[in-house]
């Protein structure tokens, strides 16, 4: 299979879709931020199963509603400085701990006993590291301001660099 192009608002459209019957049974506003314009060469189905399952973590992580955060946008990666698409997937749910951040992307680590695999983040950085791309994430367990924000970064020449 070869990479094809991918419009940044047709991924995030069809992950939602996965998860509309979660996202109104929990009470979480979507909010989508992404140029209809927005594309990127990549292997569709790999980044889908990405997104799906950061998308997926963003919802557990929100039992009692809240807010998801989708967004698409051209951008410059700071450390490589190549130029791609930066995707945004920020929740305000119940945050990562510190301690818990540094397993996170470790087979089989997971939080969610036995609903969980423990597998969707170690899968997505594999794949996100064959398209030369980067994912990284903040989080906050503070009382006011909790949540986290999973920064996935693609470069338009799909595996240079
Ligand atoms: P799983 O979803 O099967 O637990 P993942 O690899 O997708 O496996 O995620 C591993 C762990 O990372 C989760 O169990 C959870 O503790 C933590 N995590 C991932 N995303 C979030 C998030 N958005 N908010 C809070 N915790 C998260
Ligand atoms: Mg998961």
């Amino acid at each position: 299979t070869r990479p094809t192009p991918c419009h940044a608002k047709d991924l995030f459209d069809s992950t939602l879709g996965l998860y509309e019957g979660r996202l109104r049974n929990c009470n979480i506003k979507v909010d989508l931020r992404s140029n209809a314009g927005t594309s990127i060469e990549c292997f569709e189905g790999d980044i889908r199963q990405v997104l799906s399952n950061l998308v997926g973590n963003a919802i557990d992580a929100m039992p009692q509603g809240g807010r998801l955060i989708l967004a698409a946008r051209e951008a410059t990666d700071i450390l490589s400085g190549r130029r791609g698409i930066r995707f945004t997937i920020a929740d305000t749910g119940v945050g990562i701990s510190r301690a818990t951040s540094a397993r996170i992307f470790d087979a089989f680590f997971t939080t969610k006993g036995h609903s969980g695999t423990g597998l969707g983040l170690w899968i997505s950085a594999d794949i996100i590291q064959r398209h030369g791309g980067t994912l990284r994430l903040r989080s906050s367990q503070s009382p006011e301001h909790h949540g986290t924000v999973f920064t996935l970064f693609l470069p338009f020449g799909l595996g240079d660099g």
